[in-house]
């Protein structure tokens, strides 16, 4: 393993496949190994465009221009930080001899909630909720009957929540799926309905597959709101069989998924039941709270296993992570009260400097590290209380 010179006649270079706030600690992580980074995104100016050497604003769900941008660049790994990617495109990159971190396959698979879950519960029988897959407003009727209530329906091809709603009554079938339809990437989506998973807690699991084998974290617990992750911590409390179980189901997810990095693994707990409910095969939002915690972030970790470097997951301290939102729509917001936040015991700020804001915008996060978890969390949700967006004037 060797690292050329970053703009120099034989760089090592990774392109990445989206840059948000994930892909610019990636970046961060693979510029202070040396490495030449170029980012990539739809728009201009997102947040690992601002890290990078280059950078490219395309549409990465067209097979050609994606292609193009790959050929032209000439990187030594390509690194999905995104779903919504042409990985058909991908497949063949991969098949020419370029390397797709973890594996063109596991991008393929993860891009939809189907892939993924049709291989965890179908080829691999690991448990999961029960779930129906459908395509019309009668389709899903009918699913929502063998599923059973209270059930949550989701479009397919989303994340975050969007489109995303929980069902009580038969009767709420109409308006789930309009709003799936709303919140989905495309106008008629495929849906799936799952049963309503009544867990004590639920865990983010990261995993590390790296040149020595796979590594596992301290447990990520997380709060949800609208399906989208407004605070995390670390690490989760579990029993030792929870806990074993979490640790089996993620080692035969990602050993099915391939190829070496991190992945972020999703799972329900109740009791020492572990049932598995998906799968990021990069660094995962809840996984930020990493930043205050481990040695090396998640972000390390994934740049560490790519490259085929040492990686170690040590716990550092316990630690948490809370939301800083856009609060409402405003473009190239101005950000007060930093100094506030910065000022809690233990607390520090990532601003991920996007362009422009929405109310669930996600535009920063604090982090905080703490002798235990609760109080962790309490420095976390202060720091980032104190952060308001507001309209540049
Ligand atoms: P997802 O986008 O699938 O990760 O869902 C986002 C969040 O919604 C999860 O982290 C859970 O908090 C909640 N959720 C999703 N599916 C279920 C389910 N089948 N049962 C209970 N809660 C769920």
């Amino acid at each position: 393993m060797r690292i050329g010179t970053p703009l120099g006649p034989a760089p090592t270079r990774v392109l990445l496949l989206g840059s948000g706030e994930l892909g610019k600690e990636v970046a961060i992580a693979f510029q202070r190994l040396g490495v030449e980074v170029v980012a990539v995104d739809r728009y201009p100016h997102a947040p690992a465009h601002q890290v990078a050497h280059r950078w490219h604003a395309i549409d990465m769900t067209d097979p050609v221009t994606l292609a193009t941008l790959i050929e032209q660049e000439a990187p030594d790994l390509v690194i999905p930080e995104i779903e919504a990617i042409a990985t058909g495109a991908l497949l063949e990159i991969e098949a020419a001899g370029t390397r797709v971190v973890p594996t063109a396959r596991a991008a393929k698979l993860t891009m939809d909630r189907e892939g993924i879950r049709r291989l965890a519960a179908e080829e691999l029988g690991l448990p999961t909720s029960p779930y129906v897959f459908a395509d019309s407003l009668d389709e899903v009727r009918d699913a929502v009957a063998r599923v059973g209530l209270p059930c949550v329906l989701k479009p397919v091809m989303s994340s975050s929540g969007k489109g995303q709603s929980v069902l009580q009554s038969a009767d709420d079938a109409d308006a789930a799926w309009e709003y799936a339809r709303t919140g989905a990437r495309v106008s008629n989506p495929r849906v799936i309905v799952e049963g309503f998973v009544e867990f004590d807690y639920e865990i983010t699991q990261l995993t590390v597959r790296h040149a020595g084998g796979t590594a596992f974290c301290e447990p990520i617990g997380h709060r949800q709101e609208h399906g989208d992750y407004v605070e995390s911590w670390q690490p989760q409390p579990m029993s030792d069989a929870a806990s074993a179980a979490a640790q089996d189901v993620s080692a035969r997810v990602t050993e099915a998924l391939g190829g070496w990095g991190l992945f972020g693994v999703e799972l329900f707990v109740r009791g020492d039941e572990v049932l598995f409910s998906e799968v990021s095969p990069r660094p995962h939002d809840t996984g930020l709270v990493t930043l205050a915690t481990q040695r090396l972030s998640e972000f390390e970790l994934h740049a560490r296993a790519v490259l085929g470097l040492p990686v170690d997951t040590a716990l550092r301290s316990p630690g948490a992570s809370a939301v800083v939102y856009g609060g409402k729509e405003m473009d190239h917001p101005a950000y007060e009260g930093v100094a506030e936040a910065l000022a809690v015991e233990g607390a520090d700020l990532r601003l991920f400097g996007k362009p422009s804001a929405t109310e669930r915008r996600r535009m920063g996060v604090a982090v905080a590290h703490a002798d235990d978890v609760d109080t962790a969390r309490e420095r976390a949700t202060r720091a980032a209380g104190h952060v308001r967006p507001v309209p540049q004037s």
